[in-house]
């Protein structure tokens, strides 16, 4: 089904929902264990280094980023949780001989973006929760139910 046309930011909502609509249904289910190895396979010209570090509640935003950065000469060399902004982190490169295309930049950063308001656990919407003080504070986006429960923190 054509994606209608939409600005970019709320593009990359629409797609992130439409992922988690069509992995859960109406229910919410837990990320697949193999969600990282499901993107590796599917999209084998954008996944270089398979080093990632991101919570299982960012996968649908993760499918969907790569599903919306198909056929474009960029490769992704890591993704991960950066635990002093408490969001997603892509680093990412251009392939050999090709003219950087500053939309791939801002799709990947519009997703960033998204990460900072889901929830690492589950993918619910969350905001960023300090724990801990000084050098040893960290910052994770979580939802009201993982906030005060100890899942995973
Ligand atoms: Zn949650």
């Amino acid at each position: 089904m054509p994606v209608p046309r939409l600005c970019l930011s709320h593009d990359v909502i629409a797609r992130t929902a439409a992922v988690r609509r069509r992995r859960c249904g109406t229910r919410w289910l837990p990320p697949p264990a193999n969600w990282q190895e499901i993107i590796r396979r599917t999209w084998p010209a954008l996944i270089r280094h398979p080093n990632w570090r991101v919570p299982g509640g960012w996968c649908d935003l993760m499918l969907a980023m790569a599903d919306h950065l198909e056929g474009r000469q960029i490769t992704i060399i890591e993704a991960f949780e950066d635990l002093v902004m408490g969001r997603l982190q892509v680093v990412h490169t251009w392939r050999r001989g090709v003219v950087q295309d500053d939309e791939s930049n801002v799709i990947i950063h519009y997703y960033e973006s998204l990460s900072a308001s889901t929830c690492r656990e589950c993918g619910d919407p969350g905001e960023p929760v300090r724990r801990g003080t000084g050098r040893l504070a960290t910052m994770r986006v979580l939802c009201e139910q993982h906030r005060y429960g100890d899942v995973g923190v």
